[in-house]
């Protein structure tokens, strides 16, 4: 079973190595590319103009059975993230509004 890791958050190479855990056990790697040492999350997979990519296709059209056919990242990653966005939206919105009293 080929196991997929993920990629190099500092170089973008995908070829790394397990390197232990980090005492709160999460997976940490080395990047043989760059030499990094670092832990990989699975939500920085994905940088942040890709991220604003598949926010904008979501507010667009698309669903997030079909975003997650088109970018390959889960729905539950996608739903996170426009969580937050939300957030950031009404916080924005809220600010606007009191600028112009
Ligand atoms: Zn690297």
């Amino acid at each position: 079973m080929k196991e997929k890791i993920g990629r190099c958050t500092r170089c973008g190479s995908d070829n790394l190595l397990k390197n232990g855990h980090t005492s709160n056990g999460k997976q940490q790697y080395f990047c043989k590319a760059c030499g990094a040492r670092r832990i990989l999350e699975h939500e920085k997979d994905y940088n942040e103009s890709r991220k604003g990519e598949i926010i904008r296709a979501y507010f667009e059209r698309a669903s997030l059975r079909g975003i997650e056919r088109i970018f390959h990242v889960s729905r539950n990653t996608v739903s996170g993230w426009l969580k937050k966005n939300d957030r950031e939206v009404a916080y924005n919105r809220r600010n606007s509004y009191q600028s112009k009293r």
